[in-house]
Order: C-alpha cells, then structure tokens, then sequence
C-alpha cells in the first residue's frame, strides 16, 4: 500500500531485511535488517518509544518529568526522539569518547548531554546518572542496562517483523547473530527466535576487549556493542555462540559493504557481518542466517571509519 505517515512515530520499524550479495560459506543465506531506516538512524528508536511508552503505562512517568539515561548514544537519540514526542526533558549522560555525531543528534531533538570521562567507561556513566536522579526532582531513569523492558521491545517489534518477513518468502529461519552492548537486542530477539523453533542456533557477537568469551577487557572501536559486565537479563540458556570479532574485521566489513555493495553500514554492521559468516561456517550447508544492522556509518564519518 502506498502509506502517507503522520508522526514519526508510525515511521519506526518496519526496516527493510536486505539479502547480502556476498559469498557466504556453505552456499547459505545472510539476511541483514537495516535498522537505519528509522527515523532517528538507529535499531534504538524501537527503544526509546518503548521505554517511555511502558513507564507511562506503568505510571512510572508523566508530562513534564525529566528522564535521565547513561548511552553510547543511539539509545539517548531513541529515548530523545521519544521525550520530544511525549514533551519529557532528557538528560543523557554519555563517555565522552562516542560518535560526536551522536552527540550533535542528541542536543538537536533537546536533550541536555552530561559527559564522562573515556576511562570510566559505561560504568562510569552508569553512576553519574544515579547522582542526577538524586539531584533532580521529578526524574525518571529507564536504565537500559537493567530494565527487562528493553529485551521486551526487541522481542516484540524487531523479532517478529523478521519472522513475518521470511515465512511470507517461505525462507525457514536456521540462524541469529546479533551484536551485544546493553544486550537488549540479542536477549529480546534470541528468546524470540528460540520460542519459534529451538532449532535455530543463536550467536552473540562482540569486539575484542569485551568479555563475554573471557578476553581481557580493553579499549576497542568498534562502537555500540562490547561489555564491561555480563549483561544481567543474559540468559545462557538461549546462547549457542559467541562470536569476538576483531576491530580490523568489522572495519574491513565496514569498508567492503561500502564499496561492493553501496551499504553504508556503522562499525557493529561490520562486526555482525563478519560473524554471521563464522555462523555460516558451523551451520549445516544451505542455511539462512538472520542478522542486525542497527545503524549507518554516516554518524561516524569524524571517526574516519572509512580511512
Ligand atoms: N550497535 C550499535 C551501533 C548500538 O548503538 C548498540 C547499542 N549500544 C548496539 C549495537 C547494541 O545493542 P544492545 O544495547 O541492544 O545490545
């Protein structure tokens, strides 16, 4: 149907899942959500909205409060575009060492950016928003790291539009590989997935410097994903692999996806990509692997991802 949308709101979701023109390994299939179609740019507006929207639900929050989270960046412009829509002041505390394209994003839809130091990392930012909340009358926190609201928003939105979208081509679903940061994304939709056939085989992808497959915790670039904590609502029974990928992998994916198939894809693309292929090499042959691309390389063009 030919739509004509009224808020930006009705514009989140319903990204395009994008077959990959590469040679996989074993003759199988890698289909990619292109979740910078949203409105924001980003997988995040899913959560922003639907963080905001279970609050209110919940009574947790109404008009005129102040909502404060600590972000990467993504989730702070979902959670921004959410609070302009629902007049809610934002407050977002962010390390200062993300994308300050992010950041440009953030103080445009009106929200108010704390920065923390690059070394304290998430956890850093993590405890300056407690200090704000306890300083700011009529403040809302969601906190994304803890809320199971946020697995909930991928298990109900980014999940079954993907299941929708391969049964309508009869394209059975054999494989899941998505990014972890907050672990919303992965914990939602593998929960999801493995609730639609136990068969199908789920892998978490991570930077090197994360820990989740026991490697030493350092810095790395790829942005978005990587953890300093096991992610609370990860459920290891839902874990099949985890896939560490390599900054120089998920940049040189960054690069090739440009250049060989005009997708501009943000450094955590890169990073799914490179380990749906890994997915594809353990799966039996002829597999379909679906996968996340939560946002563009456009928002990283001062990090030089493309140099
Ligand atoms: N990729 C990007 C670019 C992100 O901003 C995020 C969220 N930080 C993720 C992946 C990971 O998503 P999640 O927090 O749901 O694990």
């Amino acid at each position: 149907m030919e739509m004509i949308y009224h808020s930006v709101k009705e514009l989140i979701g319903k990204t395009p899942l994008l077959e990959l023109e590469i040679k996989v390994p074993h003759g199988s299939r890698i289909f990619a959500k292109l979740e910078m179609n949203n409105p924001g740019g980003s997988i995040k507006d899913r959560l922003g909205f639907y963080l905001i929207e279970q609050a209110f639900k919940e009574h947790k929050l109404h008009k005129g409060m102040t909502v404060i989270e600590p972000t990467a960046g993504n989730t702070g412009i979902g959670v921004a575009l959410a609070a302009s829509y629902y007049d809610l002041k934002t407050i977002l505390v962010v390390p200062e060492k993300f994308s300050q394209e992010k950041q440009t994003l953030m103080k445009a839809l009106g929200a108010q950016l704390v920065h923390t130091p690059s070394e304290d990392g998430i956890v850093g930012a993590i405890k300056k928003v407690a200090e704000l909340a306890a300083a700011t009358p009529d403040s809302y926190v969601p906190m994304q790291f803890k809320n199971l609201d946020n697995p909930d928003a991928y298990y109900h939105s980014i999940a079954p539009e993907i299941a929708r979208e391969m049964a309508a081509n009869q394209l059975q679903i054999d494989g899941f590989a998505a990014g972890v940061g907050s672990g919303g994304t992965f914990v939602g939709m593998a929960r999801y997935f493995k609730e639609l056939s136990p068969a199908i085989q789920t892998a978490i992808v991570e930077p090197e410097g994360s820990i989740l497959n026991g490697g030493p915790q350092h810095a790395h670039r790829t942005e978005g994903i990587g953890v300093e904590f096991i992610p609370p609502f990860l459920d290891k029974k839902n874990v099949d692999h985890i896939f560490t990928i390599s900054d120089q992998a998920a940049f040189s994916w960054v690069k090739r996806s440009a250049k060989e198939q005009g997708l501009l894809i943000g450094s955590s693309s890169g990073a799914a990509l490179a380990a749906s292929l890994k997915l594809a090499e353990v799966l039996p042959p002829h597999s379909n692997i679906v996968t996340v691309f939560p946002d563009s390389s456009e928002r990283y063009l001062s990090q030089k991802i493309y140099d």
